[in-house]
């Protein structure tokens, strides 16, 4: 969920950051990764995508060892990589979480870390302070303790996350706050905004919650092929996560009340048409992200895939000899080049750049990367409305 450009914290204005990416692009470089330390996690949130915790955990002797991932970095840095997002689960419940941030951010790599907050403690915070990431993100799941536990279904998480975001302040590492607005915790929305700004942090949400994955740690809950049926999926309960998004219209709501994302939204709704007719409307691609052409994500097993919910194509990157160059070369060719078999709805789409839905997202909701589920068309429409009202 890296929905914002990755230079807010360097300095690097958008024009030196775009000439990287297109250069990246150009080259097939593997520019930006994000990596899975653990999908295991000491929160218990109701709308998770990672899905059942219980497997997850047992997950755990399958996941990679510090010297296969220090070794895996460097192979990363070699290959060009120069933002990395160390993310979870939770990374911070890996003993070894100093061990390969530290080396990751002495490799020079830009390194961002996305947890909850709960495992801050005094020795890693001192170790951001020593070799500063380019962002921690903290997710606040309401701005009330019940509200906060009731989405994590973990007692005392909310006095935990506090006090890990106070340990991150007081040793001045750059932060900042972010939440998914759920059903159970929209109406704190404003509230969790006047927190982080009462703390002088940053703050942003994201409307689009996903089904959980299914993937190998939900095997046993699934049908763990790519290749999930419609009717299948319909009924699965990798989708119960669902029952927790807001509606189009509550979500597009929320996006107009916060005046950052308003702003950028009335923006988008006045130069969309045009630039996304021109560039979109002969192309027979569907993925037109980064993923797969600069960007990749890498599972706590040492597989390398598009991106954290792009789960094909996937390729063991650590087992043998793999040189990572190569996984890289095999990923990019199978991935970006996938081409439409139907009229795809988003290529000629008048809301695209308003629009949060992603192909990834609609195998995991509906199958098939170019059956568009009815949510994402109506959100961005509502957002479209909202935004010329406002
Ligand atoms: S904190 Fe994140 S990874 Fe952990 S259970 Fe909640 S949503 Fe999942
Ligand atoms: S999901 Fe709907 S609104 Fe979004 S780009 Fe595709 S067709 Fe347009």
């Amino acid at each position: 969920m890296e929905d914002r450009p990755p230079n807010e914290c360097l300095g690097i204005e958008n024009a030196d950051l775009n000439r990287y990416l297109n250069r990246a692009s150009a080259t097939n470089t593997p520019l930006s990764a994000s990596f899975e330390l653990t999908r295991r996690c000491n929160f218990r949130c109701v709308h998770c995508y990672l899905g059942d915790q219980q497997a997850l955990q047992q997950h755990r002797q399958q996941e990679l060892d510090t010297d296969t991932i220090i070794k895996l970095l460097d192979q990363m840095v070699e290959a060009g990589t120069l933002f990395l997002t160390l993310t979870g689960g939770d990374p911070m419940l890996r003993p070894d979480f100093i061990r390969i941030y530290e080396h990751a951010v002495r490799s020079g790599l830009l390194v961002s870390v996305y947890c909850n907050g709960s495992l801050i403690t005094e020795k890693i915070a001192a170790a951001f302070t020593t070799y500063p990431p380019r962002i921690v993100e903290i997710t606040l799941y309401g701005a009330t303790q019940k509200t906060f536990e009731t989405i994590t279904q973990r007692p005392d998480s909310y006095t935990a996350c506090i006090q890990g975001i106070s340990l991150l302040r007081q040793a001045g590492v750059r932060l900042r706050l972010k939440t998914m607005a759920i059903t159970l915790n929209y109406q704190e929305l404003p509230a969790m905004r006047s927190m982080a700004k009462e703390m002088g942090l940053q703050f942003r949400h994201d409307c689009s919650i996903i089904p959980a994955l299914p993937n190998e740690d939900n095997s046993g809950r699934t049908n763990s092929s790519n290749d999930i049926r419609r009717t299948d999926v319909k009924e699965n309960f990798l989708q119960e996560t669902l029952r927790f998004r807001l509606s189009p219209e509550q979500a597009a709501l929320i996006d107009v009340g916060a005046d950052d994302v308003k702003k950028i939204l009335q923006d988008l709704t006045k130069q969309n048409d045009d630039i996304t007719k021109i560039s979109e409307k002969s192309s027979r691609k569907i993925y037109h992200c980064g993923a797969g052409r600069v960007s990749y994500h890498i599972t706590p097993y040492g597989k390398i895939q598009p991106c954290i919910i792009t789960l094909q194509p996937s390729v063991d990157c650590v087992t043998g000899s793999q040189d990572f160059v190569l996984c890289w070369k095999k990923l990019h060719e199978e991935f970006a080049q996938q081409k439409v078999t139907k009229d795809f709805a988003c290529n000629t789409c008048e809301d695209n750049r308003l629009c949060t839905g992603c192909p990834s997202g609609f195998v995991l909701e509906k199958g098939s990367p170019e059956d568009v589920p009815s949510f994402y068309c109506k959100y961005a429409a509502c957002r479209r409305k909202k935004s010329s009202d406002s």
